[in-house]
């Protein structure tokens, strides 16, 4: 008999599972009084947790944790900010053309009015769209905090 004992764990290993163990484990638990009322009262641990009834709440978790669950968005909101983007990369983009072509092509239409015209909508529309975004951040924080608020 080998001098050292088996771990909690392999005791535990054993107990669960003697077929597929070691054979030095086999071998010690055979020669081993300790190891054996070890094993002995592990094997009665398991047996009596598998004799428990499975575990039924008195509620419906699943409802409360749906209840949990954050709402899906207005959609109203985020496509007026998908238009406001559109809008404001088509300006951007119409004045970036018109810059860059200006002395060219685009001489009888395009003249500096028009430029300075598409930079301040452009600059607008940006700052509409930031302003939107800020604010729809701003609200989805107060419904968090209304939330925890009502749970306590
Ligand atoms: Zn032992």
């Amino acid at each position: 008999m080998s001098e050292a004992h088996l771990s909690e764990k392999e005791i535990q290993a054993f107990a669960i599972d003697q077929a597929h163990s070691p054979v030095h484990w086999t071998t010690h638990v055979n020669q081993c009084i300790t190891c054996q009322h070890s094993v002995a009262t592990y094997k009665l641990i398991f047996h009596e947790i598998k004799q428990q009834p499975a575990v039924a709440f008195d509620f419906d978790l699943a409802k409360l944790v749906v209840a949990q669950l954050p709402k899906p968005k207005a959609i109203g909101s985020s496509v007026l900010l998908m238009v406001l983007s559109w809008l404001t990369f088509l300006a951007l983009s119409f004045g970036a053309v018109c810059y860059v072509l200006r002395g060219q092509f685009f001489n009888f239409i395009v003249t500096e009015p028009l430029i300075n015209l598409l930079i301040v909508i452009s600059a607008s529309l940006l700052f509409l769209g930031l302003l939107l975004d800020v604010w729809m951040k701003f609200q989805e924080k107060i419904k968090v905090i209304d939330h925890i608020k009502l749970q306590h």
